[in-house]
């Protein structure tokens, strides 16, 4: 926190933080895995830019380069041996009385945990893990609008719709949803964006525009353009998203995760669709080290 290591209990905040009273903590979300040349960091220097330009949205006064915010993150994993994720967030930790703070003093901290191990299991709840999903397209609530919280930044305010359309669909026995657009096409699902397979067998995504801009997203059309795959970034339809072939979920926490129904349409054959289960397995495999076509993805702690 702030540049100092901090055991876990001692990471806490006031409840009258402005962050918390106001939604104005940015973050991002890395995962750390098990190469074979030694702990892995999966793409550290997109995560930190979208990090930098999520506060920029906010406005938030952060007084830490990307370079330095890279660095912090890097000693948090190598002091947090066996972490899988990594969590950075900027916040304002003081309380104040009004919207805009007079202490504009921003905090950066950095968490580099299991999130089974270190959150999951110490909550009473059962943790909802599946490795095929369905999902609910919330056809209310549409995701963020441009001129409210823009789509592409990671503010913890603009996860509260999603937190809404999300708790009624799992009443409605769902895994997960999919929020609209504000002209009714898909955007992306709360902490996921989607990929579909149409019908010409094209891979699909929904335009930057009204999107995060997620890194396994990027990393997904970046490795279809390298394996030759026809790739569209366009505007898609709830219609269309039932009629696809095969149907994907991608995000740090997710990966690719196959979607095998949506509202009550079975996608495909409703079971997990080769092309999906490829990409899914390429993508594990790079994550790991195990491409070294895409090595230059990771930031391996040993070498640094
Ligand atoms: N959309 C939203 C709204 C998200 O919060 C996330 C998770 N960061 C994603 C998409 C997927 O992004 P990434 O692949 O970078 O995890």
């Amino acid at each position: 926190m702030d540049g100092e290591l901090v055991a876990w209990e001692r990471a806490t905040v006031h409840v009258l933080s402005h962050s918390l009273q106001r939604g104005s903590l940015i973050f991002d979300y890395l995962s750390v895995a098990e190469a074979p040349r030694g702990q892995a960091i999966f793409r550290l220097g997109p995560h930190v830019e979208r990090f930098l330009r999520s506060a920029e949205l906010v406005g938030l006064p952060l007084r830490m380069t990307g370079e330095q915010i890279g660095d912090a993150i890097v000693e948090t994993v190598a002091a947090n041996p066996g972490a899988t994720a990594v969590k950075v967030s900027a916040f304002i930790p003081s309380l104040e009385i009004d919207v805009v703070p007079m202490d504009d003093r921003v905090s950066v901290a950095v968490a580099a945990y299991q999130p089974v191990q270190d959150i999951a299991r110490r909550n009473p709840g059962k943790p909802h893990f599946k490795r095929e999903l369905s999902l609910w397209i919330e056809r209310e609530r549409r995701n963020r609008r441009h001129d409210i919280v823009d789509p592409q930044a990671k503010v913890a305010a603009n996860y509260l719709s999603p937190m809404a359309a999300k708790w009624a669909a799992r009443r409605r026995g769902y895994d997960d949803v999919l929020l609209i657009d504000q002209d009714g096409a898909i955007a992306e699902g709360p902490t996921t964006n989607v990929f579909c397979f149409d019908s010409s067998g094209s891979l699909c995504t929904p335009p930057e525009r009204n999107v995060l801009l997620g890194i396994t997203r990027k990393s997904i059309i970046e490795l279809a353009k390298h394996d030759g795959l026809e790739i569209h970034e366009r505007r898609l339809l709830p219609e269309e998203l039932l009629g696809a072939s095969e149907v994907f979920v991608t995000g740090t926490t997710a990966g690719v995760l196959p979607v095998i129904r949506i509202d009550q349409t079975s996608i495909g054959d409703g079971v997990i669709g080769p092309k999906t289960l490829a990409l899914q397995e390429r993508f594990e495999l790079i994550v790991h080290g195990g491409d070294p076509a895409f090595d230059h993805w990771l930031t391996y702690l040993d070498s640094r």
